[in-house]
């Protein structure tokens, strides 16, 4: 995809902040420091268009991102930052499961999992989340080139067999860092924008 318009439109809390546009969007959610803004900021071609986990004052907002006047990515919070192990309810606020259940716009969502482990508690309980709001889904495992080559089967496998993907979820292995994969990544949300 060619970009040659993109911004931070809306930093949002509450639904009657939402973008008016109507145009298709997509949910980018993951773990703290998964590699989310890194993705935002490669896919966009943008160096420091999302903040980063080094950024002080990261808030805790839904951002949506404006593409070309065409769609909007939303950044959704990171999960994870409990050590225990609590139900999807709890760790996601109210504005998040709010946005994810009631969004029309949204037509898909994309989940960051850290290629470098096999998917975590926190990451089966938000794919399950996802299979149960119904939406499509593409799994992206982050940071591939720390993984040796060798290794990638492996880490489709353990992605898999964690996360018991069925024939509908989509997954494709990304780097920020390499920019891998940014094609594939266009190729998956441009197949659902119009569904
Ligand atoms: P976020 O908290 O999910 O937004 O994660 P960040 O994008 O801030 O990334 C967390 C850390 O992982 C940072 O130190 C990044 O430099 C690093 N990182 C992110 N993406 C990649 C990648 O594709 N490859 C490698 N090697 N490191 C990455």
């Amino acid at each position: 995809m060619k970009i040659h318009k993109v911004d931070l439109e809306k930093t949002v809390a509450y639904p009657d902040q939402y973008p008016t546009s109507h145009y298709p969007e997509f949910a980018l959610s993951g773990r703290s420091n998964v590699g989310k803004s890194s993705l935002i900021n490669a896919i966009l071609n943008r160096k420091k268009l999302a903040r980063t986990s080094s950024s002080p004052g990261k808030t805790q907002t839904l951002n949506f991102f404006n593409v070309n006047d065409d769609l909007y990515l939303v950044d959704v919070p990171g999960y994870g930052y409990a050590k225990v192990s609590k139900k999807m309810r709890e760790k996601f606020g109210q504005m998040i499961e709010t946005y994810l259940e009631s969004r029309e716009e949204l037509k898909g969502m994309i989940l960051l999992m850290d290629s470098r482990h096999k998917p975590t508690q926190d990451d089966v309980a938000m794919y399950q989340y996802a299979k149960y709001l119904n939406q499509p889904l593409l799994i992206v495992a982050t940071k591939i080139d720390k993984v040796k080559k060798s290794q990638w089967n492996k880490v489709v496998k353990n992605f898999k067999d964690t996360l018991e993907l069925d024939e509908s979820d989509d997954l494709i292995l990304f780097s920020s860092e390499k920019k891998y994969n940014i094609d594939a990544l266009w190729q998956w949300v441009e197949d659902k924008k119009n569904n």
